[in-house]
């Protein structure tokens, strides 16, 4: 059986590592990447055995694959991210983000749990901390309130009660520490009942 690892979104140093299968201690047979890996031009890549890749003629040829600017711009971030170490500092911007979720934690009754790798976090929102009920609405009333008050954060989960944050890897100390801030503010805000039900209204499928 072939392990195909689907680092798109968690690859390329945003673990702390430049793959995140590392953290594992295995390989996997088949890898894809993609979103940063253009740096904004579009390209994403699955990495496989030739065996795999080959086993047809054109199998790995799609519409827009072979785009030589788009992976020219993939060989420029490929070296930005080594010369940068921008792994290593996923991995140190990560660690003061979730200290401070942690704080937050320790703050906001809402906040059950804080997880996650480097610079992709997660915030489970939770009515009641003993069996975990998920609070999906108080969820989207934060993701409003945060947008309000200045910060572009989402919610992900099958009962759309995590908040995601997957911010660039060259994100500054001080935009973390801002959006901390803001994130606090809207816990306070939404876990007061100072957030309607309303606003929600125009958001359906939120
Ligand atoms: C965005 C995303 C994809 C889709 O990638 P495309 O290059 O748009 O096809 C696949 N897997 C994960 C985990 C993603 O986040």
């Amino acid at each position: 059986m072939l392990v195909v690892c689907d680092e798109v979104k968690v690859g390329l140093g945003r673990s702390g590592r430049l793959h995140c299968f590392e953290h594992e201690d295995f390989v996997p047979d088949i890898l894809t990447i993609g979103k940063g890996l253009g740096g904004g031009l579009p390209l994403s890549a699955a990495i496989g055995p030739a065996k795999v890749l080959d086993c047809a003629n054109a199998f790995a040829m799609q519409t827009l694959h072979g785009n030589p600017i788009s992976a020219a711009a993939g060989l420029a971030v490929l070296e930005t991210i080594e010369r940068e170490e921008l792994a290593r500092e996923a991995e140190r911007k990560g660690e003061r983000l979730r200290q401070g979720l942690q704080r937050l934690a320790e703050r906001h009754r809402l906040i059950g749990d804080v997880r996650g790798r480097g610079l992709a976090c997660g915030v489970e929102l939770v009515t009641n901390s003993q069996n975990r009920t998920p609070a999906s609405r108080e969820t989207a009333k934060l993701v409003y309130r945060a947008y309000e008050l200045g910060l572009v954060v989402y919610y992900v989960g099958m009962n759309s009660n995590v908040l995601e944050m997957t911010p660039p890897l060259t994100i500054t100390v001080q935009d973390i520490d801002a959006a901390l801030d803001i994130l606090d503010q809207a816990f306070d805000d939404v876990g007061a009942g100072r957030v309607s039900d309303t606003v929600l209204a125009d958001f359906a499928g939120w």
